[in-house]
Protein backbone atom coordinates (compact mmCIF):
# COMPACT_ATOMS: atom_id res chain seq x y z
CA UNK A 1 0.00 0.00 0.00
CA UNK A 2 1.58 3.59 -1.17
CA UNK A 3 0.98 6.61 0.54
CA UNK A 4 -1.18 8.12 -2.34
CA UNK A 5 -3.05 11.11 -0.42
CA UNK A 6 -1.66 14.79 -1.31
CA UNK A 7 -0.02 16.22 1.67
CA UNK A 8 -2.56 17.88 3.95
CA UNK A 9 -2.28 21.49 4.64
CA UNK A 10 -4.42 21.91 7.31
CA UNK A 11 -2.60 19.18 9.27
CA UNK A 12 0.81 21.06 8.67
CA UNK A 13 2.06 18.38 6.78
CA UNK A 14 5.54 19.40 5.15
CA UNK A 15 7.12 15.84 4.59
CA UNK A 16 10.99 15.71 5.05
CA UNK A 17 13.06 14.47 2.40
CA UNK A 18 16.54 15.28 2.81
CA UNK A 19 18.43 12.08 4.12
CA UNK A 20 21.22 14.13 5.12
CA UNK A 21 18.60 16.26 7.71
CA UNK A 22 16.83 12.82 9.03
CA UNK A 23 20.42 11.32 9.68
CA UNK A 24 21.58 14.49 11.76
CA UNK A 25 18.33 14.25 13.88
CA UNK A 26 18.91 9.95 14.02
CA UNK A 27 22.29 11.04 15.03
CA UNK A 28 21.30 13.96 17.79
CA UNK A 29 18.50 11.76 19.45
CA UNK A 30 21.65 8.71 19.30
CA UNK A 31 18.80 6.32 20.76
CA UNK A 32 20.30 3.47 22.91
CA UNK A 33 18.91 -0.01 24.22
CA UNK A 34 16.02 0.32 26.69
CA UNK A 35 14.87 3.76 25.37
CA UNK A 36 11.42 4.20 24.61
CA UNK A 37 11.37 6.23 21.48
CA UNK A 38 7.95 8.32 21.14
CA UNK A 39 7.59 9.75 17.66
CA UNK A 40 4.98 12.75 17.11
CA UNK A 41 3.70 12.70 13.34
CA UNK A 42 5.49 10.22 11.87
CA UNK A 43 3.87 11.33 8.23
CA UNK A 44 5.08 9.11 5.70
CA UNK A 45 7.65 7.45 7.79
CA UNK A 46 10.94 10.12 6.50
CA UNK A 47 12.41 10.10 10.62
CA UNK A 48 10.55 7.03 11.96
CA UNK A 49 11.85 4.35 9.45
CA UNK A 50 16.05 5.10 9.87
CA UNK A 51 15.08 5.55 13.63
CA UNK A 52 13.25 2.16 13.61
CA UNK A 53 16.73 1.14 11.09
CA UNK A 54 18.42 2.04 13.93
CA UNK A 55 16.36 1.12 17.42
CA UNK A 56 14.23 -1.82 16.30
CA UNK A 57 10.83 -0.42 17.87
CA UNK A 58 9.03 3.16 18.31
CA UNK A 59 5.87 4.16 19.34
CA UNK A 60 4.09 6.95 17.34
CA UNK A 61 1.09 8.90 18.17
CA UNK A 62 0.04 10.40 14.39
CA UNK A 63 -4.05 12.01 13.94
CA UNK A 64 -4.23 11.87 10.07
CA UNK A 65 -5.91 8.16 9.59
CA UNK A 66 -5.30 8.12 6.10
CA UNK A 67 -1.59 7.80 6.69
CA UNK A 68 -1.72 4.98 9.39
CA UNK A 69 -2.61 2.09 7.22
CA UNK A 70 0.58 2.20 4.62
CA UNK A 71 3.06 3.66 7.20
CA UNK A 72 2.25 0.48 9.58
CA UNK A 73 2.86 -1.77 6.41
CA UNK A 74 5.61 0.28 5.08
CA UNK A 75 7.39 0.33 9.05
CA UNK A 76 7.33 -3.41 8.58
CA UNK A 77 10.88 -3.83 6.23
CA UNK A 78 12.21 -1.56 9.01
CA UNK A 79 11.27 -2.80 12.58
CA UNK A 80 8.20 -2.99 15.45
CA UNK A 81 6.22 0.37 15.02
CA UNK A 82 3.26 1.18 17.51
CA UNK A 83 0.84 3.58 16.06
CA UNK A 84 -1.52 5.56 18.43
CA UNK A 85 -4.21 7.00 15.69
CA UNK A 86 -4.83 10.32 18.04
CA UNK A 87 -4.42 14.43 18.35
CA UNK A 88 -1.55 13.97 20.16
CA UNK A 89 -2.46 16.80 22.31
CA UNK A 90 -5.15 14.54 24.17
CA UNK A 91 -2.18 11.94 24.34
CA UNK A 92 -0.93 11.83 28.36
CA UNK A 93 2.28 11.29 28.46
CA UNK A 94 2.54 10.11 31.86
CA UNK A 95 0.31 7.27 31.22
CA UNK A 96 2.03 6.47 28.52
CA UNK A 97 5.39 6.27 29.91
CA UNK A 98 4.14 4.19 32.41
CA UNK A 99 3.06 1.60 30.21
CA UNK A 100 5.83 1.97 27.76
CA UNK A 101 8.61 2.90 30.08
CA UNK A 102 8.09 0.88 33.54
CA UNK A 103 11.96 0.70 34.15
CA UNK A 104 12.56 4.35 34.50
CA UNK A 105 9.65 6.00 33.21
CA UNK A 106 10.45 8.30 30.99
CA UNK A 107 10.01 8.78 27.30
CA UNK A 108 12.22 10.16 24.46
CA UNK A 109 9.68 12.08 22.12
CA UNK A 110 10.92 13.15 18.40
CA UNK A 111 9.33 15.03 16.18
CA UNK A 112 9.05 17.11 12.69
CA UNK A 113 6.07 18.66 14.28
CA UNK A 114 2.89 20.38 12.26
CA UNK A 115 3.87 24.08 13.21
CA UNK A 116 0.37 25.53 13.43
CA UNK A 117 -0.10 23.02 16.78
CA UNK A 118 3.63 23.67 18.13
CA UNK A 119 3.15 25.82 20.77
CA UNK A 120 0.25 23.45 22.27
CA UNK A 121 2.23 21.27 21.87
CA UNK A 122 5.43 22.26 23.80
CA UNK A 123 3.22 23.50 26.50
CA UNK A 124 1.58 19.54 26.47
CA UNK A 125 4.76 18.04 26.78
CA UNK A 126 6.05 20.37 29.73
CA UNK A 127 3.28 19.59 31.53
CA UNK A 128 4.69 16.21 31.82
CA UNK A 129 8.22 17.43 31.59
CA UNK A 130 8.57 14.66 34.86
CA UNK A 131 8.28 11.62 32.25
CA UNK A 132 10.30 12.91 29.02
CA UNK A 133 13.86 12.44 29.42
CA UNK A 134 14.62 14.62 26.35
CA UNK A 135 13.18 16.12 22.89
CA UNK A 136 14.02 16.45 19.55
CA UNK A 137 11.54 18.76 17.59
CA UNK A 138 12.03 20.21 13.91
CA UNK A 139 10.49 24.22 14.30
CA UNK A 140 9.92 26.95 12.50
CA UNK A 141 13.06 28.39 13.34
CA UNK A 142 11.36 31.63 14.51
CA UNK A 143 9.94 29.84 16.80
CA UNK A 144 13.23 28.19 18.13
CA UNK A 145 14.44 31.46 18.10
CA UNK A 146 11.73 32.38 20.67
CA UNK A 147 12.26 29.47 22.91
CA UNK A 148 16.03 30.26 23.39
CA UNK A 149 16.01 33.35 23.60
CA UNK A 150 17.81 35.49 26.67
CA UNK A 151 16.31 38.81 28.54
CA UNK A 152 16.77 42.00 26.90
CA UNK A 153 16.17 40.78 23.77
CA UNK A 154 13.36 41.52 21.79
CA UNK A 155 11.65 37.78 21.31
CA UNK A 156 12.27 36.79 24.66
CA UNK A 157 9.00 36.13 25.82
CA UNK A 158 6.46 33.36 27.71
CA UNK A 159 7.55 30.72 25.19
CA UNK A 160 11.19 31.47 26.36
CA UNK A 161 10.67 31.83 29.96
CA UNK A 162 8.07 28.64 30.18
CA UNK A 163 10.38 26.59 28.26
CA UNK A 164 13.47 27.29 29.81
CA UNK A 165 12.11 27.02 33.55
CA UNK A 166 11.69 23.02 32.52
CA UNK A 167 14.18 22.58 30.35
CA UNK A 168 17.49 23.31 28.83
CA UNK A 169 16.92 24.53 25.09
CA UNK A 170 19.48 23.63 22.69
CA UNK A 171 19.05 24.60 18.65
CA UNK A 172 20.44 22.06 16.64
CA UNK A 173 20.59 22.87 13.33
CA UNK A 174 18.87 25.02 11.10
CA UNK A 175 16.77 23.65 8.03
CA UNK A 176 16.04 25.07 4.31
CA UNK A 177 12.45 25.41 2.72
CA UNK A 178 13.65 23.14 0.30
CA UNK A 179 14.51 19.77 2.89
CA UNK A 180 10.09 19.11 2.47
CA UNK A 181 7.86 18.72 0.06
CA UNK A 182 5.58 20.69 -0.29
CA UNK A 183 8.30 23.46 0.92
CA UNK A 184 6.91 25.69 4.02
CA UNK A 185 7.17 29.15 3.90
CA UNK A 186 9.28 29.70 6.08
CA UNK A 187 12.99 28.27 7.60
CA UNK A 188 13.00 25.59 10.03
CA UNK A 189 15.57 24.83 12.88
CA UNK A 190 16.15 21.30 15.26
CA UNK A 191 15.73 22.02 18.72
CA UNK A 192 17.03 19.21 22.02
CA UNK A 193 14.68 19.79 24.96
CA UNK A 194 16.23 18.40 28.42
CA UNK A 195 13.44 18.39 31.53
CA UNK A 196 15.64 19.75 34.43
CA UNK A 197 14.85 18.36 38.08
CA UNK A 198 11.47 19.91 38.64
CA UNK A 199 12.74 22.21 41.64
CA UNK A 200 15.61 23.00 39.56
CA UNK A 201 14.30 26.53 38.62
CA UNK A 202 13.03 27.18 42.78
CA UNK A 203 9.05 27.19 41.18
CA UNK A 204 7.50 26.36 44.11
CA UNK A 205 4.03 26.71 42.83
CA UNK A 206 3.82 26.08 39.00
CA UNK A 207 0.63 27.40 38.94
CA UNK A 208 1.46 30.56 40.17
CA UNK A 209 4.26 30.67 37.74
CA UNK A 210 2.84 30.52 34.74
CA UNK A 211 -0.24 33.33 35.60
CA UNK A 212 2.74 35.95 36.55
CA UNK A 213 4.43 34.80 33.23
CA UNK A 214 1.02 35.46 31.00
CA UNK A 215 0.24 38.56 32.49
CA UNK A 216 3.85 39.76 32.50
CA UNK A 217 4.09 39.52 28.62
CA UNK A 218 0.03 40.08 28.09
CA UNK A 219 1.25 43.60 28.39
CA UNK A 220 5.10 43.65 27.45
CA UNK A 221 5.05 47.33 26.66
CA UNK A 222 4.10 48.18 30.52
CA UNK A 223 6.35 48.17 33.86
CA UNK A 224 5.50 45.27 35.93
CA UNK A 225 3.61 47.67 38.36
CA UNK A 226 0.88 47.88 35.74
CA UNK A 227 1.03 44.38 34.15
CA UNK A 228 1.08 42.67 36.76
CA UNK A 229 -1.96 44.69 38.92
CA UNK A 230 -3.76 42.43 41.08
CA UNK A 231 -1.02 39.41 40.76
CA UNK A 232 1.71 41.09 42.48
CA UNK A 233 1.74 44.44 44.92
CA UNK A 234 4.82 46.41 46.12
CA UNK A 235 5.47 44.17 49.01
CA UNK A 236 5.74 41.50 46.71
CA UNK A 237 7.80 42.86 44.12
CA UNK A 238 10.27 44.57 47.52
CA UNK A 239 10.47 40.62 48.81
CA UNK A 240 11.62 39.41 45.48
CA UNK A 241 14.19 41.68 45.24
CA UNK A 242 12.34 42.78 41.51
CA UNK A 243 11.85 46.72 40.50
CA UNK A 244 8.17 46.98 39.67
CA UNK A 245 9.15 49.91 36.86
CA UNK A 246 10.92 47.16 35.15
CA UNK A 247 9.57 45.25 32.24
CA UNK A 248 8.59 41.39 31.67
CA UNK A 249 11.46 41.29 29.15
CA UNK A 250 14.40 42.34 31.72
CA UNK A 251 13.59 39.42 33.53
CA UNK A 252 14.99 36.25 34.26
CA UNK A 253 13.20 32.77 34.62
CA UNK A 254 14.61 32.97 38.41
CA UNK A 255 13.32 36.58 38.99
CA UNK A 256 10.08 35.20 37.86
CA UNK A 257 10.25 32.04 39.87
CA UNK A 258 10.97 34.62 42.83
CA UNK A 259 8.40 36.97 41.77
CA UNK A 260 5.67 34.00 41.64
CA UNK A 261 7.04 32.49 45.24
CA UNK A 262 5.37 36.00 46.78
CA UNK A 263 1.92 35.49 48.42
CA UNK A 264 -0.91 36.89 46.07
CA UNK A 265 -2.69 39.84 46.79
CA UNK A 266 -5.81 39.93 48.98
CA UNK A 267 -8.73 41.68 47.17
CA UNK A 268 -9.10 44.87 47.89
CA UNK A 269 -12.06 45.32 50.77
CA UNK A 270 -15.64 47.28 49.04
CA UNK A 271 -15.98 50.31 50.80
CA UNK A 272 -19.12 50.45 52.79
N1 LIG B 1 7.48 13.22 10.38
C1 LIG B 1 7.07 13.43 9.00
C2 LIG B 1 8.21 14.02 8.21
O1 LIG B 1 9.15 14.52 8.85
O2 LIG B 1 8.16 13.97 6.99
C3 LIG B 1 5.83 14.34 8.92
C4 LIG B 1 5.99 15.71 9.52
S1 LIG B 1 4.65 16.82 9.19
C5 LIG B 1 5.49 18.35 9.39
C6 LIG B 1 3.62 16.79 10.65
C7 LIG B 1 2.93 15.48 10.94
O3 LIG B 1 2.13 15.63 12.12
C8 LIG B 1 1.98 15.00 9.85
O4 LIG B 1 2.14 13.64 9.63
C9 LIG B 1 0.58 15.30 10.41
O5 LIG B 1 -0.44 14.47 9.91
C10 LIG B 1 0.83 15.08 11.90
N2 LIG B 1 -0.12 15.78 12.78
C11 LIG B 1 -0.76 16.96 12.55
N3 LIG B 1 -1.54 17.30 13.60
C12 LIG B 1 -1.36 16.31 14.53
C13 LIG B 1 -1.90 16.08 15.83
N4 LIG B 1 -2.75 16.94 16.40
N5 LIG B 1 -1.54 14.95 16.50
C14 LIG B 1 -0.67 14.07 15.92
N6 LIG B 1 -0.13 14.24 14.69
C15 LIG B 1 -0.47 15.33 14.00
Amino acid sequence: MAFTEPAKKSLGQHFLHERGIVARIVQAVDPQPGDCLVEIGPGQGAITFPLLDRHGELTAIEFDRDLIAPLSEAARAHGRLRIISADVLDVDFTALARELAPADGKLRLVGNLPYNLSSPILFHAIDHATTIRDMHFMLQKEVVDRMAAAPGSKIYGRLSVMLQAYCSVTPLLNVPPGAFRPPPKVDSAVVRLVPRPPDAAGIADPKRFADIVRAGFGQRRKTLRNALKGVCDEAGFARAGIDPGARAEQLSVTDFARLSDTPKPEPAEPHA
